[in-house]
């Protein structure tokens, strides 16, 4: 074998881009606009004057951050697993629940990384595609002898819900019945944008011991920057994916990380603030962008997934682009004619509109 045939050869996932260009709208990552709550601040001025503790490695339970967030939604601690985004807690939940050499089920349209998890892991996968209004078919994801339609066995499934890129929540009775048709799989459901409107499962995970919610403080607690993302699920789903986490890399989550989290979790008061915002702002928004000639999902995110009318939506994206407006497009099967715009400020959003008037000629 030579050196190339030695090498674990993988197809990376494609981020966002994060180009650093003065006056632009940055609208393709599904950041917060608003900045995080004065708390997180002010947790980060006081660990500033204990810099000395630096020294030592932070808590690889992260604790602190853990207990505030099994707090916050009433769950024991044992039920909560912290880590680096909800990157790096999906990762880890495709390294410890998906490897009984059976097919998981994910989305054909869906978060792309998922894909990428799996190539990287040697997971055999199967996307289940989405009906053609970009729903969830529940069924999909349920064995034939329990009365659904995936053919032969499940290894696994995760979903985000809402979905993403195209912002549509799927019904808690739909989750349920997918849950508790696969009692011998672990169903993930990556909630990285139900905080926007959309009903979190996690009262679901009191009564399935096979159901893991995953979060994130990167969206609705403006903190991607942080890293931070977390894990609720029946204290033996928890147990297995921390003894997976403590033989990858113990120490993950940094003191600066841990504080400011704890902080940002703490402060529910603003947490409602700005999610209310970005909510009245996207319905605001979508209503424009209808006027202008856009057809588009409901979406229950702090994003909208939207097709132009009027215009080829590549061609829309590079003119939007020009006019220093980045959004998201991907040149892919059934959503090449969509464009995925996060919701900034009012002012970001009402910019947008006047661009895209231009850009039709209407002014
Ligand atoms: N899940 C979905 C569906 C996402 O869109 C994202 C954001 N790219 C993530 C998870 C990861 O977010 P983070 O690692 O910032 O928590």
């Amino acid at each position: 074998m030579s050196l190339e045939d030695k090498i674990r050869k993988v197809e990376p996932y494609v981020a966002g881009e994060q180009p650093k260009v003065p006056g632009l709208i940055k609208l393709n990552t599904n950041e917060c606009p608003y900045p995080p709550s004065g708390k997180v601040k002010e947790a980060l001025r006081l660990l500033e004057e204990e810099s000395e503790k630096l020294r030592l490695y932070p808590d690889m339970n992260a604790q602190e951050l853990v207990d505030a967030i099994a707090a916050h939604y009433g769950v024991d601690p044992e039920r909560v697993f912290a880590g680096v985004g909800s990157d790096d807690v999906l990762s880890m939940c495709f390294l410890t629940f998906f490897t009984g050499g059976e097919e998981i089920l994910f989305p054909d349209v869906t978060y792309s990384f998922y894909e990428v998890w799996a190539g990287l892991y040697r997971i055999p996968y199967r996307l289940v595609p989405l009906c053609s209004d970009f729903t969830i078919d529940p069924e999909d994801y349920i064995p034939a002898d329990k009365g659904g339609r995936a053919p032969g066995t499940i290894g696994g499934i995760i979903f985000p819900n809402p979905n993403a890129p195209t912002g549509i929540e799927l019904g808690q009775e739909d989750i349920e019945r997918i849950v508790s048709a696969n009692p011998d799989c672990v169903v993930i459901v990556d909630e990285a944008y139900v905080d926007f409107g959309a009903r979190s499962a996690l009262s679901l995970t009191e009564k399935y011991d096979n159901l893991l919610v995953v979060q994130t403080f990167s969206k609705s607690r403006a903190m991607a920057g942080s890293r931070i993302g977390f894990a609720i699920g029946s204290p033996r789903l928890i147990g297995y994916l921390k003894d997976v986490k403590f033989s990858f890399n113990s120490y993950t989550l940094n003191l600066q990380a841990i504080r400011a989290g704890r902080a940002a979790v703490e402060d529910d008061e603003y947490f409602r603030e700005i999610t209310g915002k970005v909510v009245k702002t996207r319905e605001w928004f979508a209503k424009e962008l209808k006027d202008l000639g856009f057809e588009m999902t409901q979406s229950r995110t702090n994003f909208l997934f939207a097709k132009p009318l009027f215009m080829d939506t590549n061609e829309l994206f590079l003119r939007l682009r020009e006019n220093k407006v980045l959004v998201r497009h991907w040149d892919r099967p059934r959503i090449g004619d969509y464009l995925r715009i996060t919701i900034g400020t009012d002012d970001d959003m009402r910019e947008v509109i006047n661009i895209i008037r231009r850009i039709k000629g209407e002014d």
